[in-house]
């Protein structure tokens, strides 16, 4: 049996339990799988409830007995005469189930978890196992990149030419970083193991990409300074 299992980047750096609804078929509890309503079970006419029908056959002087199953009751030896209302006569019905797994660190979207035991139950035997296809959530500042996790730090242009000292967000929580004077835009600085796991051991790096923030609706005041700034800087 399979499914989907959606966990947080968090959930993928440092690995932990999670708990997801599966729906899957079970044994109708009002008729315990037999498919029938109270009473409405009888005896099968065909076989007389022993579930095989007996037929001889006449080849020339021997007669040979064949014993096959009964056709009309699937060798059951009883028929459904009025059909479960749960069920609908089929003696199984969809139930949701919380099924708990665990997130191992670093796991890759699209892996397949194995959850044993807790697939659909067959027609004889223990029931199977579930898996779970890993679908990763969209960080809304962290993108993974391999075991690295990439975020773009946004700057003031006075902020990237004069140096600065910002806080930097991690999946911890924060750290901070000295921005030195003349940054470049698309300058990446690594803070070391707050990335992702990797799978030889170890944790991949941060890595923050500065951009330039450029200034939008502008008041006269500020454009009048942004035209002097062009005047002593030139293009
Ligand atoms: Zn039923
Ligand atoms: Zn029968």
């Amino acid at each position: 049996m399979v499914g989907e299992v959606e966990v947080e980047l968090e959930e993928v750096a440092f690995g932990g339990e999670k708990e997801v609804e599966v729906e899957r078929m079970e044994e109708c509890p009002s008729c315990s799988g037999s498919g029938a309503a109270p009473g409405g079970l009888r005896i099968c006419g065909s076989c007389g409830g022993s579930g095989w029908r007996e037929f001889t056959r006449n080849l020339g002087t021997l007669f040979t007995s064949v014993r096959t199953s009964c056709r009309a009751c699937g060798g059951v030896g009883k028929v459904v005469v009025k059909p479960c209302g749960e069920c609908r006569g089929s003696g199984r019905v969809v139930r949701k189930k919380r099924v708990r797994v665990r997130i191992p660190p670093g796991v890759e979207e699209g892996s397949v978890l194995r959850v044993r035991g807790e697939g659909e139950r067959g027609e004889r035997g223990p029931p199977g196992d579930l898996y779970l296809t890993v679908k990763i959530k969209k960080h809304p500042l962290f993108e993974r990149v391999g075991s690295d996790l990439l975020y773009e730090l946004p700057l003031t242009l006075p902020q990237a030419a004069l140096g600065c000292t910002v806080e930097v967000p991690t999946l911890r929580g924060k750290t901070t970083l000295r921005i030195p004077p003349g940054t470049q835009c698309g300058h990446i600085f690594r803070i070391r193991r707050e990335g992702m796991p990797r799978p030889e051991g170890g944790r991949g790096d941060l890595q923050v990409r500065v951009v330039i923030r450029v200034p939008t609706h502008l008041t006269e005041e500020q454009k009048r300074y942004l035209r002097e700034y062009e005047r002593i800087f030139g293009s």
